[in-house]
């Protein structure tokens, strides 16, 4: 099996540049290049990033000769909705958008009690392999430029906004990349990505760097690199064993990075940063959620900066494996917190849509 670290070199050429490509000082030398004054990059960003806005008749303050111009050159559509699912009462909402080139990315926008979260794509497809995800299985397409990851979350907090999740309008704050793709294998476009999603508003989204969440299966020099970016984000690792034998089955990128090395790495993010480190655990029956299992993860974890977050496994189609049974999860549960780690189960939304963790494939009926 090989696995693929780096981009593939894209034979159809790079998505469109968008206003979301490009740093505040950026805008304003693109707009330059386009005859116009430079004012009308922060109008353009108050209408993107402020108003959640990108059809240029709705911008009254750019005359209408300007609006073509402007509106071709930075606010190209990225995103095409090919199809709309929800679930859960309409609390969830998962998108399969259609990119440029016809590539295929899905989000998945989710409604809580006291919060709206994103779950966004950062690669079509994903080249990490790991057999119980079903974006694993089908292999890495491309990554997304940072136009297409921001976005995703632009169109989600309009929606959100908008009243689209059932209910009342609501405010998007939260943002996780836990969809389609390994974010710290297209790291440069996820950065800026996150610059955007966090600069105040308008220049970006104001969204807080803490409710923020990059999940990484363990790209150890990725991970060093983003405890020096100054930034408070949530990292999530995806350990889903805490021995090494099974851990190079269930994510093969262990053969490289091993689970010492991954954890001392997360150790680093989070005493460079103060952030608790995420750990990651899809509870496979009879496959990882032995009681030994969990006391090894107890004896990893004691004591660090860590918080556990068990997810049930969702199964994919094809395969012969399924989430733990309800006593097994809460035993595995109870050993693990008996080391003072504290341990969550995540929810299971948006099953029923194939929109909850590992389920997105982005496969279209037409
Ligand atoms: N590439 C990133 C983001 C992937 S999705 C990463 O691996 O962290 C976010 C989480 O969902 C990861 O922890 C991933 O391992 C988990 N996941 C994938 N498939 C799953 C499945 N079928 N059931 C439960 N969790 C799954």
């Amino acid at each position: 099996m090989t696995l693929q670290f780096e981009a593939l070199p894209s034979r159809r050429g790079k998505p469109p540049r968008h206003l979301a490509d490009l740093a505040p000082e950026d805008r304003r030398t693109a707009v330059a290049e386009l005859g116009q004054p430079a004012y009308r990059a922060d109008q353009l960003s108050r209408h993107y990033f402020g108003r959640l806005l990108d059809d240029p008749r709705r911008m009254p303050d750019l005359p209408a000769a300007v609006r073509d111009t402007i509106a071709g050159a930075l606010l190209p559509q990225l995103l095409t909705p090919v199809r709309e699912l929800s679930c859960d009462d309409g609390a969830t909402r998962k998108t399969v958008w259609r990119l440029f080139d016809g590539a295929l990315v899905e989000s998945v926008l989710m409604r809580y009690p006291d919060r709206v979260t994103l779950c966004v794509s950062s690669q079509a497809g994903c080249g990490m392999a790991c057999p119980f995800c079903a974006t694993g299985q089908a292999g890495l397409t491309r990554n997304m430029s940072t136009g297409e990851i921001v976005a995703q979350v632009v169109k989600g907090a309009a929606a959100a906004a908008a009243g689209d999740l059932g209910g009342t309008p609501a405010r998007l704050g939260n943002v996780v990349f836990m969809g389609m793709g390994e974010p710290l294998a297209n790291y440069a476009a996820v950065i800026s990505a996150v610059r955007r999603l966090t600069d105040p508003a308008p220049a970006g989204l104001g969204l807080s760097q803490r409710h923020v969440t990059v999940s990484t299966v363990g790209l150890l020099p990725a991970i060093d690199r983003l405890a020096a970016e100054g930034m408070q984000l949530t990292l999530a690792v995806s350990l889903h064993a805490p021995d090494d034998e099974l851990r190079d089955t269930l994510v093969p990128v262990n053969t490289r990075w091993k689970v010492d090395e991954v954890l001392d790495a997360a150790w680093r993010y989070a005493a460079a940063t103060g952030r608790r480190v995420s750990i990651e655990y899809a509870l496979i029956r009879d496959i990882n959620d032995q009681p030994e299992r969990a006391h090894r993860l107890g004896q990893l974890l004691r004591d660090r900066l860590a918080h556990v977050n068990v997810i049930p496994l969702n199964p994919t189609p094809g395969s012969v494996w399924t989430a733990s049974a309800p006593e097994v999860e809460r035993e595995f549960v109870r050993i693990v917190r008996s080391y003072g780690v504290t341990t969550t189960v995540r929810d299971t939304r948006g099953r029923e849509i194939d929109g909850a963790c590992g389920q997105l494939a982005a496969s279209v009926v037409e």
